[in-house]
């Protein structure tokens, strides 16, 4: 099990395995930060960084890894087709999806905070979690932006 935090001071993300501790020190820029909801476990109801509950989950699978092997096959095709290799030009594109389908049923999911982004990873999955909805999102990047603002007018 793992938290991925991101600091509120210098927005730097790193790993912690202490997942039920209280409090975490920024490795980047000293930030002492305290657990609002610490402890549970296994158990993921809320973010322990920020105690909010509303979180969504995701496929821990880089999006550029993804649309790296679309961008390969498309090039590998136009070659294979510019050859007149019409098997090998599916053969690739065929492959790219199956590849494609392969690393996301290989890759496990994490859990990311709509508050304050902390991923979590490894913990029992809770059904309240559902993936990433623009609406609840949008929400919380509003608040950040007024708190943003807020911030700098002091
Ligand atoms: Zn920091
Ligand atoms: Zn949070």
């Amino acid at each position: 099990m793992e938290i991925e935090i991101s600091c509120p001071r210098c927005r730097a993300q790193w790993p912690s395995a202490a997942v039920d501790a209280t409090h975490w020190v920024c490795p980047e820029c000293g930030e002492s930060l305290t657990a609002r909801a610490p402890g549970g476990g296994q158990q993921l109801t809320r973010c322990r960084v920020c105690a909010n509950e509303e979180m969504y989950t995701q496929k821990d699978f880089p999006h550029r890894w993804g649309l790296a092997i679309l961008v390969l096959a498309f090039a590998l095709s136009c070659v294979f087709y510019y050859w007149h290799w019409i098997v090998w030009t599916w053969a690739v594109l065929i492959g790219s999806v199956v590849v494609d389908a392969l690393l996301y049923w290989l890759v496990g999911t994490v859990t990311v905070c709509y508050r304050c982004g902390s991923r979590y990873r490894g913990f029992a999955p809770n059904p309240n979690h559902h993936p990433f909805e623009l609406e609840i999102g949008e929400k919380y990047r509003q608040e950040r932006l007024r708190q943003a603002a807020h911030r700098s007018t002091r």
